[in-house]
């Protein structure tokens, strides 16, 4: 009887044990979602955190999962495509050669564009080069790429952005599709480097026309204006960029109807662009299966329309906060989404950015703050002519991208002309500018006086064959523009620091202020998936938000 007895309860104990276990504990998430906003600035993420919803994406991220408020990205220069490379490579453009959106480069001896690849065809549209697309000049793998190779190249990897270059680079080599706006047309499109055809799904998706529906609707704001006056500067600043018309300053934008069959560029100026790739991303979700096969599933989304919209108008306007409370809303929606086709729990999700944004340089002088503007292809202009009286040589500045001047070398050895004399010339004319703060020649980056800083994230950002040879630094608050708008690009926090939130499968709730880095997402998502690490990953694994 005792013996029975103890069986009995070690029985029960055991049984109890085993069904005490949490229902669905799987060994991988079925489904990463990685999400970048173009332009989101951390302070975003308190600045407009009591008009977040509990049922919208940021609080829901912020309040289940894990925040890394101090994550900075760790080169210059801050641009898009630098970005999305970074996000998913875990790696630098000094190791994966995308050094911009553009850059000179000098085997081509021209401008070449990140994503350009002529020797594709586009997919659903095949005139001009909008879908001449691939990520062939990104020298490393993506951790799509790792998790296709882990996995025998089962588990499905698919990029979606308005932006081409905003799904490319993140899907990687060897993805299963990437799907990028096409503004020509109005709807996605893709390349031969992935698909033949468009699925049939997509077709009809984009006959929906839901750009059209946008336009007939207009822009104005969600909330109350009280709302507004309470965030933002008055709306209609002269220092705003009119995007649609010098007639169209402020809200409500009505007349947006004129666009439809004609312009089908500007509602990636408006929040409609993030709604048009929310339900883009849905419908994958749905037609693609994803989360529903053996292996981990990979959808890579980007929110192209916030860096349109806050270059444009900038990070105090109303129309950059509506764009953010009705993302938002269309984050909440999406996670609902995801919940119903995976399980809450069974995905794994970050949320972060490419880079951030400065303030417009006008509001910064309003309200008595430093900034200014420099214009790169006027001072470019200006430098030729001069060089032309003092050298005699025709263009002896092929190009001013991304910060960095490119000489025309071949001109100026032909010629027999000291290149030592063009380059101290050039140094000498742009430090009268009061926008530089320092300008030099990349070769000697290491041995001037300057912050470390600094120096680490231009090292990080050259790359020999694509970079240019004399560097520009502006001044704090100065950006490479004009009257009108903003922009970003350099090292400083209000470039350089994103939100990074995690979400889901395998993550802590908490947060932290230690210092972490763009690059560290790809390792830690390497971590969590339990795979090798892309090919050219400097990141560390944030070890504080696993589980
Ligand atoms: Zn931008």
């Amino acid at each position: 009887m005792k013996v029975f007895l103890i069986l009995f309860s070690l029985i029960t104990i055991s049984v109890a044990a085993i069904s005490q276990k949490p229902k669905s504990v799987s060994t991988k998430p079925k489904l990463v979602v990685g999400i970048v906003i173009d332009q989101m600035r951390w302070d975003y993420l308190y600045r407009f955190q009591p008009l977040f919803k509990p049922s919208g994406g940021f609080k829901r991220m912020i309040n289940n999962g894990f925040n890394c408020n101090n994550t900075m990205v760790p080169y210059a220069p801050t641009v898009t495509a630098c970005g999305h490379t970074c996000v998913y490579t875990g790696s630098v453009p000094n190791i994966h050669g995308i050094v911009g959106n553009n850059w000179w480069d000098k085997s081509l001896n021209r401008v070449a564009y990140c994503t350009e690849d002529k020797t594709v065809e586009g997919i659903g549209n095949t005139k001009g080069d909008a879908g001449k697309m691939s990520p062939e000049n990104m020298l490393v793998t993506t951790i799509g790429d790792e998790l296709r190779l882990a996995t025998n190249f089962k588990s499905k990897v698919i990029g979606i952005a308005v932006k081409d270059r905003g799904a490319i680079l993140p899907a990687g080599h060897s993805a299963n599709a990437a799907y990028w706006y096409d503004k020509a047309t109005g709807s996605f499109i893709s390349s031969s480097y992935y698909i033949k055809e468009l699925p049939t799904w997509l077709n009809d998706f984009n006959n929906r026309k839901l750009v059209d529906s946008f336009y007939r609707l207009g822009w104005n704001i969600q909330l109350p204006k009280e709302t507004y006056l309470k965030y933002c500067t008055d709306d209609a600043k002269p220092y705003e960029y009119k995007v649609f018309g010098d007639s169209a300053a402020g809200f409500p934008y009505n007349n947006l109807s004129k666009y439809i069959n004609k312009d089908y560029n500007k509602v990636i100026s408006t929040p409609y662009g993030n709604t048009l790739t929310a339900e883009a991303a849905k419908t994958i979700l749905i037609n693609e299966k994803m989360g529903k096969g053996d292996e981990t599933d990979f959808l890579a989304i980007s929110f192209s329309s916030p860096d349109y919209i806050g270059h444009s108008f900038g990070p105090n306007s109303w129309e950059l906060l509506d764009c953010y409370i009705k993302l938002d809303d269309e984050l909440g929606k999406l996670f609902d989404a995801l919940d119903k086709q995976v399980g809450a729990g069974n995905y794994v999700s970050f949320l972060t950015a490419d880079h951030a944004v400065a303030h417009i340089p006008g509001f910064m002088k309003e309200h008595k703050l430093p900034g200014g503007t420099f214009d790169d292809s006027a001072e470019k202009k200006e430098m030729n002519k001069r060089l032309k009286q003092q050298f005699v040589i025709d263009t002896a500045i092929l190009s001013f991208e991304n910060y960095q001047l490119t000489l025309n070398k071949k001109s100026i050895q032909s010629l027999g002309i000291d290149e030592e004399k063009v380059v101290n010339w050039i140094v000498n004319y742009l430090k009268q500018n009061e926008a530089i703060l320092n300008v030099f020649e990349l070769n000697k980056l290491m041995a001037i006086p300057m912050n470390n800083t600094i120096k680490e994230r231009l090292a990080n950002g050259y790359f020999e064959n694509r970079s240019g040879d004399i560097q520009v630094v502006l001044k704090s608050g100065y950006i490479d523009g004009m009257r009108t708008g903003t922009t970003h690009g350099l090292w400083n926090p209000y470039d350089a620091h994103i939100p990074l939130l995690w979400y889901g499968w395998g993550i802590k709730k908490g947060s932290t202020h230690k210092e972490n880095y763009m690059t560290d997402i790809a390792a830690t998502l390497a971590a969590l998936l339990k795979i090798q690490m892309p090919s050219g990953c400097v990141g560390k694994v944030i070890e504080d938000v696993m589980k």
